[in-house]
């Protein structure tokens, strides 16, 4: 029942905005299973991640009874330096598209980092000044994630060590560049500053890198320096519950004109934006309160929620990190590099794995070059250029609404727009110029990277 003329931008004013983060762990029945110990094989304790992370960010990590964490004041200012975002209700893509859906998306890249990566990495640096620390280590794919963390650490006058996969370093010079800008340092991955970089290296001297391999070196890096911890950029709970701002801020405004979305569709990497927009939803659907069709979209080439398998496997390539439970692709498995490269992850979330496995949400793999065509169709109909990630969620809903034109249902589709597309643009030429391809790893690579899974005791 929609009750009010919905204009094409929806914003909340700062007084309606989210004061406190929502832990969707505290209304989970099957709650995610604890990360183990990679040496041990034991449930991990909060000493033993503190060593690797921040203090408040380790009970946050492992909080899974609390609703609600109230922000704090230091980030909630950095949030309206950026934040509300905006609610789209895109008139111009229903109109272009002849459907009689309703299309809406929350729209994350409208910051400098251009994703939703910032709301996460303000926080990780606001508790690691807190806690007195010097600085941060991280690894990052795409740049994004890299990019919002030096932005936070410029904002609270930390140090901030990137590493950077390398075959983005090379192909995205200028958001090294960005990263510069705001004083980090940005090495490519795998390099050889850290012992298990020059290891990979010596095993594939001419990878192009991945994020599992980034993430070794990460570590290793942070633990070997007194005054540095690690900060991950998704997959962990901490994030998911940084992120539930994107869905709390989706969800209120909805409330305000009546707007229930039937379906809800995400890009899924390592699950944090598609976390983040779903957490209130699907607190109402574990809550009983109400349904929703939610839907997860990954890469074809990295498709770990829709072949992996949900076990017990190692965040990294290295070996290093506590070891999760999730979707996986097996930790030795490295994605081709396709130009999304912030859903380039072998994993997923340990809490949507737990959802996904408990038949909460849906997944689907799409194609690379369905993907561009989408982001073409999109920039040309709404204006925004959108991130090769994000249209993964935009294939999904351009195809949701055009079988609402063929049913002649009035569904409304919400879908998340994480972030911006001008640090990609090399991949949008080979697009142009006809020479992007479809990769789709064969059964045989998805068995032999499974079979490097940990024994299930
Ligand atoms: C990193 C990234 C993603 C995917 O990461 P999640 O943790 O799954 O959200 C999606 N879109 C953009 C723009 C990104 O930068």
């Amino acid at each position: 029942m929609q009750n009010k003329e919905i204009p094409y931008k929806i914003y909340l004013k700062e007084s309606e905005m989210p004061k406190s983060w929502y832990n969707l762990r505290a209304d989970m029945k099957h709650k995610p299973a604890p990360l183990l110990h990679p040496g041990t094989g034991s449930a991990i304790a909060a000493d033993e991640l503190e060593q690797v992370f921040c203090k408040e960010l380790t009970e946050q990590e492992l909080d899974d009874a609390t609703t609600f964490v109230p922000i704090p004041q230091e980030i909630l200012n950095f949030y309206r330096m950026y934040r509300p975002s905006p609610l789209v209700r895109a008139y111009c893509l229903e109109e272009r598209l002849g459907t009689p859906a309703k299309i809406y998306y929350k729209f994350e890249g409208s910051n400098t980092s251009g994703s939703h990566k910032l709301n996460s990495a303000v926080a990780q640096a606001y508790y690691a000044k807190k806690q007195g620390l010097r600085g941060v280590t991280t690894e990052t794919g795409a740049g994004q994630w890299g990019t919002a963390l030096s932005m936070a650490c410029a904002y609270f006058g930390l140090d901030c060590q990137v590493y950077m996969v390398r075959s983005s370093y090379e192909q995205k010079a200028f958001r090294r560049e960005v990263m510069r800008t705001y004083g980090a340092s940005v090495t490519p991955s795998p390099s050889d500053t850290t012992e298990v970089g020059r290891k990979i290296l010596a095993a594939h001297p001419n990878t192009g890198g991945s994020l599992g391999c980034a993430i070794s070196e990460a570590v290793e890096r942070a633990v070997s320096q007194p005054g540095y911890r690690y900060v991950l950029g998704s997959v962990l709970n901490q994030v998911m519950l940084h992120q539930s701002v994107i869905g709390l801020e989706t969800k209120a405004a909805m409330d305000q004109y009546g707007i229930v979305p039937d379906i809800i569709i995400g890009s899924a990497g390592g699950g944090s934006n598609l976390g983040g927009l779903i957490a209130p939803f699907m607190g109402e659907k574990l809550r009983g309160e109400r349904d929703y069709r939610i839907v997860a979209v990954e890469p074809a080439s990295c498709p770990s929620l829709t072949r992996g398998r949900f076990a017990y496997d190692f965040c990294d390539t290295g070996r290093i990190c506590p070891m999760a439970k999730m979707y996986t692709l097996g930790a030795d498995f490295i994605p081709a590099p396709e130009h999304a490269g912030g859903l380039r992850y072998h994993g997923m979330s340990p809490i949507l794995s737990q959802l996904y496995h408990d038949g909460l949400f849906e997944a689907v793999s799409v194609k690379q070059t369905q993907v561009f065509e989408a982001a073409e169709y999109f920039a040309r109909v709404e204006g925004i250029l959108p991130a090769p990630e994000s249209a993964h969620a935009i294939r999904v809903a351009l195809d949701e609404a055009l079988k609402c034109r063929e049913t002649g249902e009035e569904k409304t589709i919400l879908f998340g727009l994480t972030g911006t597309g001008y640090f990609d643009l090399k991949a949008y030429e080979q697009f142009h110029d006809g020479r992007m391809t479809d990769y789709v790893p064969a059964d045989e690579e998805l068995e032999r990277s499974f079979a490097g899974l940990p024994k299930q005791s």
